[in-house]
């Protein structure tokens, strides 16, 4: 069957247009370095010292002048230079030093042989073999030169980053505000957590699975609870989001014919268009402002919700947070059997994804339908089949993009 709607926009489209309107949130703070991961810098940090801040050894060994290394010397053992515990001697002709991994190598010494090329009689070495000059030792500077940029605006600071922070004693770092999501869920079937169910309810899970993804984010958010189905409900709960919030997701009620005063409200209070987006699952969103705050409305069913943060929500929080998003990690897997799809829209169907024998397979998780969570819990990646195709036959490679990637 052919799906296309010619009102309908692209993936690529509808992502281009949040972004075209999506900035950084302005106003930064200091944190300290136990409190930075994951946060985003608002100003380039620049090395303070150089890294190592002097020569060192890279082995446990010996320290020498290489003029006194031939192959068969034997030179006397001066003294000890150990990690934290540099040796203020001068070496001499025909002397060397033992030293450890990390020990500053004395200005008499250009050359750490290794212990493993050495015998070792009383305060006495042998080499075995000739040194080579600058052998084993690590000069200053050879990681990380004062001055240098080590990391810039926008960087999302990883474990990496904190350590790297940490060896150039930097303590705080400049990053952005963190932003505020406020978040509700919408539909009078809605029922929390922790009350039995009454004929015609169901769970409301959106929420809690909203809470969950955006706590990955470096936002603060709020979560304004179920929102009826009724006009007055919608306003107060937009209105007050849309006071101090910098952004607003909700889930539910936008489809067309549904509640329709969602819709109306949103258009007439706030400056909101309502998409459909050519894939599957997740087809109607809705984008715009309201009060002070971006407005993103996410589809009701869980796994279209879902779906849809991944693709759209992810990339314009990252852009709010201050950090430029990447477009999500893609690889080739084969296929381990047939899938079916309409044409005219971007299938993003649920898969497992493993390495077997060397390779990438993919298999399904079976029931697609966008009210089906469990298939979003039981999966590892989204299978993506491209708009214009009908499916996917088993053996074929197919586009794989990986949870970790987009959640
Ligand atoms: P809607 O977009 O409001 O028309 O909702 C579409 C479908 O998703 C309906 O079957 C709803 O009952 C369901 N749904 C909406 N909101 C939630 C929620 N917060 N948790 C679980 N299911 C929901
Ligand atoms: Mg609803």
């Amino acid at each position: 069957m052919d799906e296309s709607d010619p009102n309908a926009l692209t993936v690529e489209q509808a992502l281009e247009r949040i972004l075209a309107t999506t900035e950084r949130v302005t106003g930064s703070e200091a944190v300290a370095l136990p409190d930075a991961l994951d946060r985003i810098l608002a100003e380039p940090v620049a090395a303070r010292i150089d890294v190592p801040p002097a020569r060192n050894a890279a082995m446990d060994g010996y320290a020498l002048a290489a003029a006194d290394g031939d192959a068969g010397s034997r030179l006397r053992i001066a003294g000890i230079s150990a990690a934290g515990h540099p040796w203020d001697g001068a070496l001499g002709a025909g002397e060397c030093i033992r030293i450890l991994t990390g020990a500053v190598v004395p200005d008499s010494a250009d050359t750490v042989v290794m212990q493993e090329h050495v015998t070792v009689d009383g305060d006495h070495i042998t080499l075995a073999t000739d040194a080579r000059r600058g052998a084993n030792v690590r000069n200053p500077g050879e990681d990380t030169r004062a001055g240098t940029v080590i990391l810039d605006t926008g960087r999302r600071l990883t474990p990496a980053d904190i350590g790297l922070l940490a060896s150039q004693g930097i303590g705080e770092v400049p990053v952005v505000r963190r932003p505020r999501v406020a978040f509700f869920t919408t539909g009078d079937e809605l029922a929390p957590i922790g009350q039995p169910l009454k004929p015609g309810q169901i769970h409301d899970s959106n929420r809690h699975t909203l809470r969950a993804l955006l706590s990955r984010y470096p936002v603060v958010f709020e979560d304004l609870g179920v929102i009826a189905d009724t006009e007055e409900a919608v306003r107060s709960a937009l209105t007050r989001a849309g006071e101090s919030a910098d952004l607003i997701l909700t889930t539910g009620g936008v489809s067309v014919g549904d509640a329709d005063f969602v819709t109306r409200l949103l258009q007439r209070e706030g400056e909101v268009g309502f998409w459909k987006v050519a894939m599957k699952p997740g087809r109607p969103l809705a984008f715009g402002r309201f009060g002070q705050a971006l407005f993103l409305g996410l589809p009701g069913n869980p796994v279209s919700a879902m779906a849809t943060f991944s693709l759209f929500v992810r990339p314009a929080l990252l852009r709010l947070c201050g950090t430029e998003p990447a477009p999500p990690w893609t690889l080739r897997a084969r296929l381990l059997e047939n899938l079916r799809k309409h044409s005219g829209r971007t299938d993003f169907q649920r898969g497992v994804l493993e390495r077997r024998d060397g390779e990438w397979v993919v298999r399904s998780t079976g029931g697609q339908g966008s009210h089906q969570l469990r298939s979003m819990s039981l999966a590892n990646a989204y299978i993506v089949l491209p708009r214009e195709s009908r499916g996917a036959e088993a053996g074929e490679q197919v586009d794989v993009i990986p949870f970790h990637s987009v959640f």
